[in-house]
């Protein structure tokens, strides 16, 4: 039986190894092969023997996810649509300078959240991505775009909701952060998700702890229950008291993500809410008004009402940014994460309760 090298830790890599009495220290150096060099052919680790090489090829396989198509956008924002072994399909993007460069990874294939203003909630879940496909992302871009040993950033910002597909991501955060491999501190991994609470409290137990954004976008229950559905479980007290215990090192904060929807949650009345809701947390406030699509029933605001909104809260001492949208020619901006054509089972539908 093979294994899928790439859904392995480098512990469960020299175990595995181990098992087939080959040395442990070998795995480092196939990780080095993998995800500093980005081989994924055993044929070509030229320090390792002949004979081991053929053991490895008998016992792994080393999978990389497709590139369907790439779209280069005029600023430079780059969207990879790529297919799975499955054949499922997903979308990652690089961005060039946000200052630094970033990688906005997908968690899932579609996702069950189903935001109000989101295109990929309406694809509804279709599966979770398992931790080498995150993974894979991110090798596969570095690659492409020459990035290998340069230093980055990544955001579990594209398709899907992380802390739904929690395992996983987890031990993608650990394959990314392996010294020997692609060597990604978790400080410079930032996840955002909808808030489920308990998820959020497990979070501030984990050994690698990326920053965390939360996908705030309302300031009362009755307007986020019908933005973001999963509120009706997770009330925004419970989810911002979860904020205030979160275990922040120092100099660190809680990124609100608010997506500024015209006539909807754009007042200032929502701005003075929103400085009361967010006291006593260490937090930063990041604006983004809305990516518009066809498919979405809301507007965007005028830069005028993004502007007033951003001064109350500044006014008021929130530190807040107004994201720019990249790559909205090529819809790879916020929210424009979309694979047609991949409708989930109804048991895929039922198992997407969070
Ligand atoms: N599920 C996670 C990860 C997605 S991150 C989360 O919800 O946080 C993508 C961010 O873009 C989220 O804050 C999401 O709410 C926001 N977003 C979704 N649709 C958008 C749109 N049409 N325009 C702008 N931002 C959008």
């Amino acid at each position: 039986m093979t294994r899928e090298l790439t859904e392995l830790t480098r512990t469960d890599l020299q175990s595995a190894l181990e098992a087939l009495e080959v040395e442990a220290y070998r795995a480092g150096q196939i990780a080095r092969w993998v995800y500093k060099r980005g081989v994924n052919d055993f044929n070509q680790m030229s320090n390792l023997s002949k004979e081991l090489r053929a053991t490895l090829r008998q016992s792994f396989t080393i999978a990389t996810p497709a590139i369907v198509r790439t779209d280069a956008s005029v600023d430079g924002t780059r969207k990879f649509h790529l297919r799975l072994s499955d054949g499922r399909e997903i979308e990652s993007v690089f961005i060039p300078d946000t200052p630094a460069m970033t990688f906005c990874v997908s968690t899932q294939v579609g996702c069950a959240m189903a935001c109000a203003f989101c295109l990929t909630g309406k694809m509804g879940l279709v599966r979770n991505l398992t931790a080498g496909e995150i993974v894979g992302q991110v090798r596969l871009m570095a690659q492409e775009l020459d990035l290998l040993d340069k230093s980055f950033n990544i955001v579990l910002m594209g398709m899907g909701e992380p802390l739904h597909n929690y395992d996983q991501t987890m031990k993608a955060l650990q394959i990314l952060a392996d010294p020997e491999g692609l060597a990604i501190s978790p400080r410079r991994i930032t996840l955002s998700t909808v808030g489920a609470s308990t998820k959020i409290e497990r979070l501030a137990t984990e050994p690698l702890m990326p920053n965390l954004a939360i996908s705030l976008h309302a300031t009362t229950d009755e307007m986020r229950d019908k933005l973001v559905p999963i509120n009706r479980k997770y009330k925004l007290n419970e989810l911002l008291d979860v904020c205030r215990r979160f275990p922040l090192k120092r100099r660190n904060r809680i990124t609100f993500e608010y997506v500024l929807l015209k006539d909807v949650n754009d007042t200032p009345d929502d701005a003075r809410r929103l400085v009361r809701l967010l006291h006593g947390i260490r937090a930063k406030v990041n604006l983004i008004p809305l990516n518009e699509a066809p498919a979405i029933d809301f507007r965007r605001p005028s830069d005028a009402r993004v502007n007033q909104f951003a001064q109350i809260l500044a006014d008021h001492h929130v530190t807040v940014s107004v994201r720019k949208s990249r790559g909205r020619d090529i819809r790879a901006a916020c929210g424009q994460l979309i694979v047609e054509g991949q409708k989930p089972s109804p048991a895929q539908r039922a198992a997407a309760l969070l």
